[in-house]
């Protein structure tokens, strides 16, 4: 069949995309399901800082590619082998494909998955094959996924069926923004009620594991960003205090208000002087956990000696540490009672077409979290 997509041809386009259009709307050609493999009519799709690392090169990925990774839609086709989804399932994708039979899969840390990995970084399905193009040149797929398209098809292994009574454009965001947000705060740390966190790189992400940590009852919440406007909003999200880390006092007000430091702080904003940062505002025994994606060459310095007489952990978490076929039903249940709003981080809803535009607003800070309606 033939779909309408936006495809990435080239990752040396300039600022501003709304002029240099890197992403263009192309009419392709999508190949039938594989036997593991469904067709999906893609409802919503979220725009994420990973879709913006891709286009400015930051994360390079095999090209011409169809992006997108946070999406909701429904089964409108279903392949020969595919027996736990049905035509007309609502689904939210996992942009890491869980085999359910490698070895991180079987001790629950599906994140990991193996072949899921190499498929991803080949920019395949998770079977392998490649099933979007025109004439004969074959695009690569992106994270499994390619959700800023009409149509895709996903490997099973990839969705996670969920309940009808959440709109489309809510249940995207657990793709990707809630998933690895909520996760980083409940699965990768040691969070618990009463527990001080900071949370660097307040973006869509960062944003949904501070309404993760009100959930879990953390005691005190700090936000922290270099963008004032996106603090106020943290604010009345409800963080107890907002921190612009250009401030040169900003760690040691940080550490003087909690009395020398934070239990957790939860890193997203992908660059060594946060971790750094994070390093300084964490109290003796604390933790700091990094979800973010930061250049492929990135490093960073920290002290060894408090590493040890501090006790201070460091530890990374890819997709929140999640397991998404038991994260995302579990989430969208506490949005669906009023727990988890994350619908509050929509600032925009838009077209297909409108895309280069949401990459610039997405850039420039103006944006939390956008939403393509098909
Ligand atoms: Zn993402
Ligand atoms: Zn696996």
């Amino acid at each position: 069949m033939n779909t309408k997509a936006a495809v990435l041809r080239n990752m040396n386009c300039k600022f501003p995309y709304a002029q240099s259009r890197p992403l263009i709307i192309e009419e392709i050609e999508l190949l039938p399901p594989g036997p593991d493999e469904v067709l999906l009519k893609i409802k919503a799709a979220g725009i994420c800082h990973s879709d913006l690392s891709i286009i400015e090169g930051v994360r390079p990925r095999p090209l011409p590619m169809v992006i997108g990774h946070e999406a909701s839609g429904e089964i409108v086709e279903v392949g020969s082998n595919v027996k736990n989804f049905a035509i007309g399932d609502h689904v939210v994708c996992s942009f890491v494909p869980s085999c359910g039979e490698c070895l991180p899969c079987s001790i629950g840390k599906p994140s990991l998955c193996e072949p899921g990995a190499i498929s991803g970084a080949k920019g395949t399905l998770f079977s392998g094959a490649q099933k979007i193009k025109k004439d004969t040149e074959f695009f690569f797929h992106h994270s499994g996924i390619s959700a800023f398209s009409e149509y895709a098809v996903v490997s099973k292994h990839s969705l996670v069926k969920i309940k009808q009574d959440i709109p489309y454009e809510y249940s995207a965001l657990f793709g990707c923004a809630v998933l690895t947000g909520v996760g980083a705060a409940l699965n990768s740390s040691s969070l618990k009620m009463g527990s001080t966190v900071a949370i660097i790189g307040m973006g869509g992400v960062g944003m949904s594991a501070l309404l993760g940590c009100i959930a879990a009852g953390a005691k005190e919440i700090i936000a922290i960003d270099v963008n004032d406007k996106k603090l106020e909003f943290c604010k009345e999200l409800g963080a107890d205090l907002c921190i612009n880390s250009n401030d040169p006092e900003a760690d040691h007000k940080i550490k003087e208000l909690t009395h020398g430091g934070v239990d957790i702080v939860l890193e997203f904003a992908g660059h060594p002087s946060a971790i750094e940062f994070a390093w300084k505002i964490t109290k003796r025994g604390g933790e700091i956990v990094s979800a973010s994606l930061a250049k492929p060459n990135a490093t960073f310095q920290l002290p060894l000696t408090n590493l040890v007489t501090d006790e201070k952990k460091i530890s990374g978490c890819y997709m929140g540490s999640s397991v998404p076929r038991r994260d995302i039903p579990n989430y969208i249940d506490l949005f669906l009672k009023g727990k988890l709003p994350v619908d509050r981080l929509i600032t925009h809803k838009l077209k297909l077409e409108e895309i280069n535009e949401s990459m610039d607003r997405l850039k420039s800070g103006e944006a939390i979290r956008q939403i393509i309606m098909f």
